[in-house]
């Protein structure tokens, strides 16, 4: 029977709740770090220097030593030699309790010496009742709990929790090995394993008892999924199946270009969701200047054809602004009126487009956050398009959800990244999430060069540009943005912007940073985009998301502080036109000798490879998946004992079983997601 938990002011459980130890099982699924052996007895005669070990033994003198430093030294026997243990700090009841022929177990380094064996600081229990069969776990714990009172409170945890079996025997899932031990039988082990069981399959998860927890755990994030997912199935949307000679068909007709195989592989995916009378949930995921927008485009003109609004979001102004001037590049002269919704607008200008978006006139609307405001009122929306969606949070994305009008309806979304998700984490974390990969990039693209450059030599990366301005090309250098200091930020783009003028005399070098108005921003961005500047100096790499095919060089100063999908996304700015491409990586090591081990691995990577996926798979790598995904800000509780590179078998598994658990016993999965997730079961909403 389940008790609400009585709110406490003692400490001690204050501080276990903020290790999340509230529940049972909480407390039974908080895992020893390591383990101590006490189970067996060295002798010091048989001791090795520098071993660890538990002596049995009869203390025959006990002193408190002032020399060098206060010091209680605790002498014992065990019959086969002698040995001092040394403490610094005590309590008196320790002093009373340690005194001749009181007999002890002390646990702890042994050192030879030259007086003979001592220990320092060992643990120290009176040698009463059996010796423990089971290793002694030892516990993440915070300061002020000691790891005695949390062994007590997990040994309670463990003993009530409710471990009912999720999977039982004759149920149509799967067989796996690791479901050969008993959840709770797994759970025991692994809080008090024997003796004889090997520390290293411990340590390194692969126990089968591990295996079982990492299965349930996977399990569970399954079933969650997949909860999520049915949920969204069973809300209606409306179904947008296009028209015979409608505008999807024009707009084909009028590309300047033909689409790669990829591109129509996933316009026909999105168009098969459209069509279906459920809301779409799909991630398009394609490498920079792969070509997402048109594909969006003409997702766009399918709801349109259906005489339905689309909303297409992007998460900055210049980002926003470029979309917008494609699309009516492209659907203006088809006849479609396009909405320009942002937060720097004149009211008049703002208010006017309300009015075309409530009234339906415009067909399109093109924005940053800005359309998720209260004001903003759609006519019949159906579509929505967020660009970059892991920039923006998980409320900011339900926001345009709700957008709909009618009531009981929910729009189709399209979700748009360059970042893309190694697989083991989209069939994991996003699993409840259509996917759609463009793996190809548009013909006609050469390979970017990539090099790392000391900064020491920024004399030679001038020179560069200066080769590339004279064949008519233009050149970016951005600077990086330092989160803590925007001053500094600020100094380093300006300082790099004078030397660039001074080095490069009649050529037009512009500036481009976060702290300037947006109306400068947009004029500094048209002269780049028209080729009336030669070199454009930036700090604001985020709204670098801009489309110059006459850009051929891009420099990164202090590369070692980006990360690596950021530095990726950065030099896919270059090589979208014929010239060949080059980007610069200049690093400092600033007073150390050499680059740190992960900013190398950054560095290297880029060097090594052009390929997103490649590029997703090695930041992974070097960063895991907390951090990975960190950017989603979408609650999505993470996994904390299941290691996606290793445990790809047991995710599989969890796939296929999920489906028929949820089915044959709905409560029994719902009871085992509240198990494992509690109250975290925020996933992906959105
Ligand atoms: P991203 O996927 O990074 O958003 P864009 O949609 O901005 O890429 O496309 C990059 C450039 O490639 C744009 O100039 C776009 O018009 C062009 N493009 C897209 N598809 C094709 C294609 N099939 N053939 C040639 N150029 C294309
Ligand atoms: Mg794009």
């Amino acid at each position: 029977m389940a008790v609400a938990p009585t709110p406490t002011r003692n400490p001690l459980q204050k501080a276990m709740a903020k290790m999340g130890l509230v529940r049972d099982i909480d407390f039974a699924l908080h895992l020893p770090l390591r383990y101590e052996d006490e189970t067996r007895i060295v002798r010091l005669a048989d001791a090795r220097e520098g071993q660890w070990a538990q002596i049995e033994a009869t203390v025959t003198a006990s002193e408190v030593s002032l020399r060098q430093r206060r010091q209680l030294l605790v002498t014992v026997d065990d019959g086969t030699d002698t040995c001092t243990l040394r403490f610094f700090s005590y309590y008196p009841a320790q002093q009373k309790a340690w005194q001749p022929g009181a007999r002890v177990r002390a646990r702890g380094e042994l050192k030879g010496g030259f007086l003979g064996w001592t220990m320092m600081h060992p643990t120290v229990h009176a040698a009463a009742g059996p010796l423990p069969t089971a290793l002694t776990p030892v516990y993440p714990t915070v300061a002020g709990l000691p790891q005695a009172y949390l062994r007590k409170a997990v040994q309670g945890g463990l003993a009530r929790a409710e471990l009912s079996e999720t999977v039982a025997v004759g149920d149509a899932v799967p067989p796996h090995a690791a479901l050969a031990w008993p959840l709770r039988e797994a759970l025991q082990f692994l809080h008090h394993p024997a003796p004889a069981v090997s520390l290293q399959t411990l340590e390194d998860h692969s126990h089968p008892a591990w295996q079982r927890l990492k299965i349930e755990e996977l399990l569970a994030q399954q079933i969650s999924q997949l909860q999520a997912r049915r949920a969204r199935d069973a809300l209606a949307a409306p179904a947008l199946p296009g028209r015979a000679g409608g505008l999807h068909a024009r707009l084909m007709a009028a590309l300047p270009f033909r689409l790669t195989a990829a591109q129509q592989r996933v316009g026909a995916e999105i168009a098969q969701d459209l069509a279906r009378p459920q809301p779409m949930h799909r991630l398009l995921q394609g490498d920079v200047g792969s070509g997402k927008t048109v594909v969006a485009a003409l997702a766009a003109a399918l709801c349109i054809d259906s005489g339905r609004q689309c909303a297409l979001m992007a998460p900055t102004e210049i980002l926003a602004e470029q979309h917008f001037r494609k699309l009516i590049g492209w659907l203006e002269p088809l006849g479609i009126t396009t909405a320009w919704l942002t937060g720097s607008q004149k009211t008049r200008e703002r208010r006017a487009m309300l009015a075309l978006i409530a009234s339906g006139e415009a067909a399109l609307v093109v924005g940053t956050h800005a359309m998720i405001q209260d004001k903003v009122q759609f006519s019949n929306l159906a579509l929505t398009v967020i660009d970059e969606q892991h920039r923006f949070g998980v409320a900011q994305r339900l926001a345009l959800r709700d957008k709909m009008a009618e009531a009981g309806l929910e729009p189709h979304l399209l979700m748009m990244t360059a970042t893309p998700i190694p697989r083991t984490l989209a069939m994991s974390y996003y699993a409840d999430l259509e996917v759609s990969t463009i793996d190809e990039l548009p013909p006609g693209r050469t390979p970017i060069v990539t090099r790392l450059v000391n900064a020491a030599r920024r004399d030679e990366v001038v020179e560069r540009i200066r080769g590339q301005l004279s064949q008519g090309r233009q050149v970016y250098w951005v600077c990086p943005l330092i989160e803590e200091s925007e001053a500094l930020d600020l100094s380093n783009a300006t300082a790099t912007h004078e030397a660039l003028q001074a080095a490069l005399p009649g050529v037009e070098v512009g500036l481009l940073h976060s702290r300037m108005p947006v109306a400068d921003k947009k004029a500094v961005m048209a002269q780049f985009v028209q080729g009336a500047m030669g070199v454009l100096v930036s700090t604001t790499v985020i709204e670098v998301g801009v489309d110059v095919p006459n850009a051929s060089l891009m420099v990164i100063e202090h590369a070692e502080r980006f990360g690596l999908s950021q530095l990726h996304q950065l030099r896919g700015r270059v090589g979208r036109g014929a010239a060949a491409s080059a980007c610069v990586l200049l690093y400092a090591t600033g007073d150390a000798p050499r680059l740190g081990e992960t900013a190398r691995a950054r560095l290297r990577a880029m060097v090594e490879t052009q390929d997103g996926f490649e590029i997703a798979r090695r930041d992974l790598e070097i960063r895991g998946p907390g951090e990975f995904l960190g950017a989603r800000q979408s609650g999505a509780a993470l996994l904390r004992f299941a290691d996606l590179a290793t445990d790809a078998d047991l995710l599989a598994w969890a796939r296929e079983a999920a489906p028929v658990l949820l089915d044959r016993h709905p409560a029994l999965a719902q009871r085992h997601v509240a198990r494992w997730f509690g109250t975290r079961t925020e996933y992906l909403k959105a």
